[in-house]
């Protein structure tokens, strides 16, 4: 993962998170996994997240401790025994927070340059 969230900073993973918070606060079991999510991104060192090999379909390889599954955010889906359960698991929370903190890094950076270069 750590890659991919070098790529964001801290405060663009907070607004993420703050975002997202917003959306699943009425529900306390989704809360639940999104601090975990949260967690695991911004300092557990045995969790990674990758780009996976499909050009086809945006999907993210998640390494834990207990296994491998993969995310399909257009899919809302993952392979963890939690997702096949119906739920919003941390792994998927987790990268809707990467990809929010990115696009959030991503606009923050442009508009810096574009401050520089008036
Ligand atoms: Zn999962």
């Amino acid at each position: 993962m750590q890659k991919l969230l070098e790529q964001c900073s801290v405060w663009s993973l907070r607004q993420a998170y703050t975002e997202v918070f917003s959306e699943v606060r009425s529900h306390p079991e989704v809360v639940q996994r999104l601090e975990r999510a949260y967690t695991l991104l911004s300092r557990d060192m045995e969790y990674s997240i990758e780009r996976g090999d499909s050009k086809a379909l945006l999907q993210f390889r998640i390494r834990s401790p207990h296994g491998e599954y993969t995310v399909v955010p257009s899919q809302q889906s993952c392979t963890c025994p939690d997702a096949q359960q119906g739920q919003y698991c941390k792994h998927r929370l987790a990268v809707r927070l990467l990809l929010l903190a990115l696009k959030r890094s991503h606009q923050a950076k442009m508009a810096r340059e574009l401050e520089q270069s008036r």
